[in-house]
């Protein structure tokens, strides 16, 4: 069973007396320095001198400085620049800036556990991990509303790395909603795995496999797009709400017998394998020395896949779809559909 950490658990003098240099102002720093700036935190925002997101900071009436500059002012450094990027930052801007008692704080667990980022022993290491995208973080800050979050210690030198984490996760608004305590291993863990198993790659292959039974078996494009992927939503959303019982509760009967009985048949148990096998790369390292030799070698696989999904049958066929009916949701904010695991 997990802690869970409320405002009232939060003392927020651990941070209100504090410098935080927030590195990064993307979907998640814009929303970490607005809330903790907001919250009467000292907050620097730290990005590189040709950086596009420099105007936006200082619009948003924060202080902007160089990554190294910000660092050096710092009692605490939210890295929150993309986990590819964040070895390198570290190695030139953090590292030769941290003094004893700081404190290095993540809101993934990728560059520590998979140790790309090795931090000297006499600094606190934590992880404020909001569960959700920047742009709800700041927006529920805003509406007097919270966002779940995690909390993981990774380090405590100072031994209130706890104190200092329930309180920066209370001046960004997490603690509203709940913070559960965690391991950099776990969060870093189960995040890779339910990206890969179900959220993203999963749920994607399933679409697209279903997709293509229909249409090979002579069905008509729309008809396959709107079942094995618009209606996703609609399921999803009962699922959220009420978990899988409210889902259940809502189809008929006929699509309960049918899910129930053939769910299985579908993701069998060479798919239970698979996941499994998905899990144990995860957990040895091989998923993530495979990702940093990627990055490392320019990404050709990973530009060749991503071209490769956007050609997809199954894009065209939608977005062509999604323009002609009132439903349209293309409009939204797109900032809204960023990465969210
Ligand atoms: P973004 O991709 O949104 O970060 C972009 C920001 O980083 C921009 O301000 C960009 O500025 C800056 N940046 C990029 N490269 C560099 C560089 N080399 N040096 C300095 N600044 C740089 O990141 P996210 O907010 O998505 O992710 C940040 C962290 O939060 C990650 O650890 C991620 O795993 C975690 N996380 C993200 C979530 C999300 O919803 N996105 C959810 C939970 C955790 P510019 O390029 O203009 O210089
Ligand atoms: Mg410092
Ligand atoms: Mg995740």
């Amino acid at each position: 069973e997990s802690e869970i950490y409320y405002e009232d658990d939060a003392d927020t003098s651990h941070i209100l007396n504090k410098t935080v240099a927030v590195l990064g102002y993307g979907s998640q720093g814009h929303a970490h320095a607005q809330n903790l700036n907001e919250s009467g935190v000292d907050v620097v925002v730290g990005l590189r001198e040709d950086s596009s997101s420099w105007g936006a900071a200082e619009d948003d009436g924060l202080e902007v400085a160089t990554p190294a500059e910000a660092s050096a002012r710092a009692d605490i450094v939210s890295v929150l620049v993309p986990d590819t990027v964040q070895p390198d930052v570290y190695e030139n801007a953090i590292e030769p800036n941290l003094d004893p008692g700081d404190t290095l704080q993540f809101a993934h667990g990728f560059n520590i556990h998979y140790n790309q980022i090795r931090p000297p022993e006499d600094v606190d290491v934590t992880m404020v991990a909001p569960k959700s995208p920047g742009h709800l973080v700041r927006r529920n800050y805003e509406n007097d509303e919270g966002t779940p979050g995690l909390l993981a210690i990774y380090q405590d030198e100072t031994g209130t790395a706890k104190q200092e984490g329930l309180a920066y996760a209370a001046a960004i608004g997490c603690a509203r909603a709940g913070v559960v305590e965690t391991t950099f291993r776990e969060e870093t863990e189960t995040d890779l795995f339910g990206e890969q198993a179900v959220l993203c790659g999963g749920v994607t292959s399933l679409v697209k496999q279903a997709y293509e039974t229909l249409v090979e078996a002579g069905y008509s494009p729309e008809m396959a797009y709107f079942e094995c992927l618009n209606e996703m939503k609609l399921i999803v959303d009962l699922m959220y709400e009420g978990g899988l019982g409210e889902m259940w509760d809502s189809v008929s009967d006929t699509a309960e017998y049918g899910g129930l009985t053939q769910g299985d048949v579908v993701v069998d148990e060479h798919a239970r394998e698979n996941m499994e096998q998905v899990l144990e790369q995860v957990q040895d390292g091989t998923f993530a020395r495979e990702w940093i030799a990627e990055n490392q070698a320019g990404r050709p696989s990973f530009t060749q896949l991503h071209q490769a999904e956007r050609n997809h049958e199954i894009e065209q066929v939608g977005a062509e779809l999604r323009s002609l009916f009132a439903w349209s949701e293309e409009t939204e904010d797109e900032d809204e559909t960023e990465r969210v695991t």
